[in-house]
């Protein structure tokens, strides 16, 4: 590790200890902060409020009994890691004291303070903090609605379209075609849609050699751009195509009945199609009235408080977080300073204002990993970075380098799980 990298991973450190005092006494019976989605940024948010004040009463409402994640998604596709591995139940929250409510919020009262369930059950809150994550924008891509995702899947929540996808490479006869759509920004997990093409190129290369992949690109430039295709050269070559926007890679409409990719300069049918589509936060966040209109949630840095709606607070995916990655090693850094805000406005004091870190590795091979990193502080109303602090992977590095950043990012994986669920 340079030192650039130690020292804001140090600085990172430092800030978010400074984050968590203690907030001050609250009168009479606790306060009640109701969380919206169990997943890296609510299951963090819930559990942060309870350590900052255990007289916050905390109710963490999630749809699901168990969680999926998605960072090593991308390994289950290609048959390297078992969806079991990724699924999280969510008994340590409860064991925090946080009460875990299952059901699936569908309205929010901002004026009445209430949250309803799909059961009619209703919530009430003196802070409601919504991390739902994201939802897909169907039909935003023409063609493409929640049918044409059981042809061509997303799987970009990860669970049965993961298995989905795997399914259909792993049915592939050697010499198929594979096609994955990446959309414009913003979307979930920058990186991930060219980590997925690596290591869908790594399964081509080594069980179906005379197959080939495309990535049709919305974009002329993506995360970490330079490392992925130095790392493609060397390892993929004549396999794995990026068109990007400029080359005519923008997906007009697809065809899910023969897993057609439509452009402005042609038609491309695959025998395995990847549409990863335009996104917007989950749907419980235009329900309450925290998403503008393009579809995401405007915040304020400092406490994450929603710009439309007094009270609400919104972290993770959904969130406009200015320069900040929609990743989940972001999210849960939004989630701990949310909270320890929250803790903070509940009991009568003033939030601090904070630094956040973010790390997002990729695999471009099992043994290949590579990672980009920034530090991020409120700016003229924005996260923004801050100046010098951040970096990627160097471009010059042995493979021994690539190597153990393949396996500093599954240390990462446990790592994060184990504090947000374990
Ligand atoms: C293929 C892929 C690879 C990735 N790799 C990485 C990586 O290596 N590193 C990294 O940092 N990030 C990675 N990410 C990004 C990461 O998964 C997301 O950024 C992260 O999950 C965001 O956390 P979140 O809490 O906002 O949303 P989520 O983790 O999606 O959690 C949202 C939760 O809210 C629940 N929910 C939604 N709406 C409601 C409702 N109305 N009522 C009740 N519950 C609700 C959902 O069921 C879900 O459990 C990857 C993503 C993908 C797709």
């Amino acid at each position: 590790m340079n030192s650039t990298r130690r020292d804001f991973l140090k600085a990172g450190l430092a800030a978010s200890t400074a984050l968590l005092p203690l907030p001050a006494l609250a009168q009479g019976g606790g306060p009640r902060a109701v969380v919206v989605g169990g997943g890296f940024a609510g299951a963090t948010c819930a559990r942060a409020l309870r350590h900052a004040d255990p007289r916050i009463a905390v109710t963490l409402v999630e749809a699901n009994p168990t969680f999926t994640a998605c960072p090593f998604s991308n390994a289950v596709i290609v048959g390297l890691r078992e969806l079991s591995a990724q699924q999280f139940t969510y008994e340590r929250v409860a064991a925090d004291g946080v009460t875990v409510t299952r059901g699936m919020a569908t309205a929010v009262d901002p004026q009445a303070r209430t949250v309803t369930l799909a059961d009619g059950a209703r919530l009430t809150y003196d802070r409601l903090v919504l991390a739902p994550g994201i939802d897909i924008r169907w039909g935003a891509l023409a063609g493409y609605d929640q049918a044409a995702a059981a042809q061509m899947p997303h799987a970009w929540q990860a669970g049965d379209q993961t298995l989905l996808l795997r399914r259909q490479l792993e049915a592939m006869d050697d010499g198929g075609l594979v096609v994955i759509s990446a959309p414009a920004n913003p979307f979930r997990c920058p990186p991930g849609p060219y980590e997925r093409a690596s290591l869908i190129a790594h399964y081509l290369k080594t069980k179906k050699p005379k197959s080939k992949l495309i990535v049709l690109d919305a974009k002329d430039a993506f995360s970490k751009q330079k490392l992925f295709q130095a790392a493609w050269a060397e390892l993929y070559p004549g396999l794995l195509e990026w068109v990007p926007l400029s080359k005519g890679g923008a997906v007009t409409s697809v065809e899910p009945a023969t897993r057609t990719f439509v452009t402005d300069f042609g038609r491309h049918q695959a025998n395995v199609a990847n549409v990863i589509p335009p996104q917007k936060a989950g749907v419980i966040a235009a329900a309450a009235g925290v998403a503008d209109r393009t579809g995401w949630c405007p915040i304020d840095p400092v406490t994450f408080e929603s710009k439309l709606q007094p009270r609400i607070h919104v972290i993770g995916d959904a969130a406009i977080a200015g320069a900040m990655p929609k990743s989940a090693f972001a999210a849960n850094s939004q989630a701990k300073t949310c909270a320890a805000a929250v803790a903070q406005l509940l009991t009568g004091g003033t939030p601090a204002t904070p630094k956040l870190i973010n790390t997002c590795y990729s695999l471009v091979a099992p043994d290949y990993g590579i990672s980009v990193a920034g530090v991020y502080q409120p700016t003229n109303g924005q996260l923004a970075d801050v100046p010098g602090a951040g970096g990627v992977s160097p471009s010059e590095a042995p493979r021994a380098t690539r190597a153990a950043e393949a396996v500093l990012a599954e240390a990462w994986f446990r790592t994060i799980t184990t504090e947000v669920f374990g």
